[in-house]
């Protein structure tokens, strides 16, 4: 359906620390109550396009969110599942390069796995190592193993405080994952029409994308600096935010002033 009149926004929100609170067990991972009413709200409005950008995998993702018309991205947005039904994949040539990738890692993947305390996430494009439980005395000797991952070419690992996720394919961040749906969307980054939401170092690498667009990005709580992004301290500070700009006559407009944070 094409939906003429008035300016296009597209919204993406990272799903966990951004619209859900971190929990110890991420499988019990939940949507905030007010960031779910604030994505059915803004997904009535024909004029915005809303996304979720996650580096779960997709059907994960999915199974946390079934609120009708969101863009829903996986593993940092390699699949997408438009509004519709529709899934994108990244398709052929990039299937056959995962493989090879894969093979390569199995060795060290094989290692961390026997690693007491830690728990291997498999989503076929990335592997999450988790390592909350693992004991502290035990992270200095945890950490090689996950670096040794990196010096085989094709990986690229993005650290967290209880999680790190090594990438097969190490275009797949969420810089990627944006653009790559601007061009489903066939969307101009450059008309400043995006937002994004996130809370940690893969989500910064699209804040700052989406900033030298002249979009916005809102960074949610304090473990990354985006230079020229907004802070805000949870979900329902974030939902109140968004409704801010989203009540503003136009991107660019008086609510989507920036305060920025020196870093
Ligand atoms: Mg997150």
């Amino acid at each position: 359906m094409n939906r003429e009149g008035g300016y296009r926004r597209l919204w993406v929100f990272d799903f966990d620390g951004t619209l859900s609170s971190i929990v110890p067990d991420r499988n019990a991972a939940r949507l905030h109550p007010a960031s779910r009413a604030l994505l059915k709200d803004l997904a009535k409005d024909p004029r915005n396009r809303v996304a979720v950008l996650s580096s779960r995998a997709l059907d994960d993702l999915c199974s946390r969110l079934t609120i009708p018309g969101l863009f829903l991205g996986g593993v940092s947005g390699l699949e997408w599942r438009l509004p519709a039904g529709h899934r994108i994949s990244p398709g052929e040539a990039a299937e056959r390069k995962l493989e090879e990738v894969r093979e390569s890692a199995l060795p060290g993947l094989a290692r961390l796995s026997a690693f007491p305390g830690v728990d291997l996430e498999d989503k076929r494009w990335s592997v999450a190592v988790h390592f909350r439980r693992v004991l502290p005395e035990a992270l200095s000797m945890l950490r090689p193993l996950i670096l040794d991952l990196k010096s085989r070419g094709g990986i690229r690992i993005f650290e967290g405080p209880a999680v790190a996720d090594v990438q097969f394919f190490p275009s797949a961040n969420k810089s990627f994952g944006v653009r790559r749906l601007c061009r489903v969307l066939k969307l101009d980054p450059a008309a400043g029409q995006i937002f994004y939401a996130g809370d940690d170092e893969n989500d910064a690498m699209a804040m700052r994308w989406v900033i030298s667009k002249k979009g916005t990005a809102v960074v949610v709580g304090d473990r990354i600096r985006v230079r020229g992004a907004r802070y805000v301290d949870g979900p329902p500070d974030l939902a109140r935010v968004v409704r801010e700009m989203a009540g503003s006559a136009a991107p660019g407009g008086g609510a989507t002033e920036r305060r920025t944070k020196a870093g």
